[in-house]
């Protein structure tokens, strides 16, 4: 993968050197007032603030290719002018910082006002090749979207976002990326479990590198508030910026975003799916205009399969957003945008075929993935269905691995499975998968290998060669993905002022697809002793 984007071997410049811009701030209205105190905005698409300083703010760590990506070289130091700049310490010249206005659904309901309330963009970043990134600092202080919360974000929240942000793209999954982590030393005080036990966590900041930021959410608090103007600003700001290709404001033109918003959404949540993502929070706010993963927080990965699992403490009754719902609750998000954008576009018609894009996308991209999961050419054939439904019952009836899973299912042995091989040698390359492997009672194991013949037969009517196939399932079957209790044993070094964990993983993580040798403890099933330990199988929102 290339992600040296800005010309091959450009040289890289400190960031106190590079010349920012400010597309955002300039273009849009801003609120008239800067009193940084918590209130509620109107007729602005932002407001400038500038971060709150820390004590003492230390460079923790530092992703190179986002650097690179940017044209940003690692600093020599820890804690020089960078660390200052991304800690929220020193603006540099020609940085002007804002925090932008949204509000959005959470939970389904409209929850009025959000907004940033502890991100701060700093600036936005232009490469050689004009493609433009903002710089947000999450954790930057308070900001007049804060409500009542202290602006500021946790260490163990910022390492699972810097590290999560960047083993989606690797794995190829769109997301925002993070180009640094810097410890405030500062603590900030939060309730983990919400049971009136507030402790002292150590803090930090991380920055956040997108496009853009901009969510559903932003779209919908103008429309909420009747702001038609700043609707129709805001629209033509991103379409312009973001989405040149689509040509100049009209009806038309916003009817070609929106279907395009339906189509990345659909193509982003078929990938969720294929790893086994759950991003745990799936509000209109945290919904990105691009189609990126954003706002990783209280998100994990599905490790024994079940279609009902959530991450998220604060939504373990209702389970609205667990991994089976992902797909739903886009479209729902979608038309939460679509009633934002109605002013802008008159015609349901254009609305209707935008939600039909997302259903055909998600249902292609979603069948193409599973084919590749399972290294057939296609799901098209009589009887691929009940395979499918087959399989997912089967991963259900046990605690099974779903990343282990699929990605030794090449590695049966397929090509000569018919009867001659006994059940239990036949089922030996996805056993790893199983939790308990002596919870596999003979009829368990029966349906297993019963299944494993039928999909033997299955392979072997596409007459793929098999190192081929291992080639492309490998592709579509990630040997290492971040599991939960895996960025909990990063956090817990990187508390003790040990960032080896952290950089191993986040090496390992770069090539998610490939064998590595000396790392397959990065690839094995959850240990026991993490089934139940806060923040390796459960999360709340605190964060
Ligand atoms: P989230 O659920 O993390 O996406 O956040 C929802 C809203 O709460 C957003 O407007 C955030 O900016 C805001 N928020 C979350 N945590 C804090 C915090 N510690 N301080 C201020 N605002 C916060
Ligand atoms: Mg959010």
């Amino acid at each position: 993968m290339n992600h040296r984007n800005f010309g091959f071997g450009a040289p890289l410049a400190d960031l106190c050197d590079v010349r920012f811009d400010n597309s955002f701030v300039r273009e849009l209205p801003a609120d008239p007032l800067l009193r940084n105190v918590p209130r509620p905005v109107r007729n602005a698409c932002y407001t400038r603030v500038d971060p709150t300083p820390v004590a003492n703010p230390r460079l923790l760590a530092w992703a190179d290719p986002v650097g690179e990506m940017l044209g940003i070289s690692r600093p020599d130091s820890a804690n020089g002018p960078v660390a200052e700049a991304l800690g929220g310490n020193r603006v540099l010249p020609g940085m002007q910082p804002y925090a932008a206005r949204y509000g959005g659904h959470q939970f389904g309901h409209w929850a009025g006002q959000l907004g940033d309330g502890r991100a701060i963009t700093l600036a936005e970043v232009v490469g050689a090749d004009g493609r433009r990134f903002d710089l947000q600092l999450k954790g930057a202080g308070r900001t007049p979207y804060s409500r009542t919360a202290d602006g500021r974000a946790v260490l163990r929240s910022s390492v699972r976002e810097f590290m999560c942000s960047e083993a989606m793209h690797y794995l190829g999954v769109p997301t925002t990326r993070a180009l640094s982590l810097v410890g405030t030393g500062e603590t900030v005080v939060r309730d983990m479990f919400y049971d009136g036990n507030p402790q002292a966590e150590p803090g930090a900041v991380v920055c956040r590198v997108a496009p853009t930021f901009v969510r559903f959410g932003n779209f919908e608090i103008h429309a909420a508030h009747g702001e038609r103007d700043l609707l129709k600003r805001l629209a033509d700001y991103v379409i312009g910026t973001h989405f040149p290709e689509l040509g100049e404001p009209s009806p038309a033109a916003y009817g070609r975003w929106f279907e395009e918003i339906c189509r990345r959404t659909a193509t982003l949540v078929a990938e969720w799916m294929r790893v086994g993502f759950v991003h745990g929070v799936m509000n209109t706010d945290n919904m990105s205009i691009l189609g990126l993963t954003i706002d990783y927080g209280p998100y994990g990965w599905l490790e024994g399969y079940d279609p009902h699992w959530t991450p998220n403490t604060t939504d373990a009754e209702g389970r609205r957003y667990c991994y089976a719902n992902q797909p739903g609750i886009a479209q729902w998000n979608l038309v939460r945008l679509a009633n934002a954008l109605a002013p802008l576009i008159q015609d349901t018609a254009i609305f209707e075929r935008g939600l039909d894009v997302f259903g055909d996308t998600f249902e292609l991209t979603s069948s193409r993935m599973l084919a590749g999961k399972l290294g057939v050419l296609a799901l098209d054939r009589e009887g691929d269905d009940t395979l499918l439904g087959e399989l997912f019952e089967l991963l259900q009836q046990v605690e099974t691995d779903m990343t282990l899973f699929f990605r030794n299912l090449a590695a049966l042995p397929v090509e000569g499975s018919d009867g001659t091989i006994g059940d239990s040698t036949l089922v030996e390359p996805v056993r790893c998968a199983f939790y308990d492997v002596a919870a596999l009672a003979p009829a368990q194991l029966g349906r297993l290998a019963g299944w494993v013949r039928r999909y033997a037969a299955r392979v072997r009517q596409d007459g793929v060669p098999r190192s081929e196939r291992i080639a492309s399932m490998n592709q579509a079957n990630p040997k290492y993905v971040l599991r939960n209790y895996q960025a909990q044993l990063a956090i817990d070094a990187l508390e003790n002022g040990d960032a080896s964990v952290l950089e191993r993983m986040m090496t390992v993580l770069q090539r998610p697809y490939d064998e590595q040798p000396g790392h397959d403890d990065l690839a094995e099933r959850r240990p026991e002793w993490a089934r139940h330990r806060a923040g390796c199988s459960a999360l709340s929102c605190s964060s």
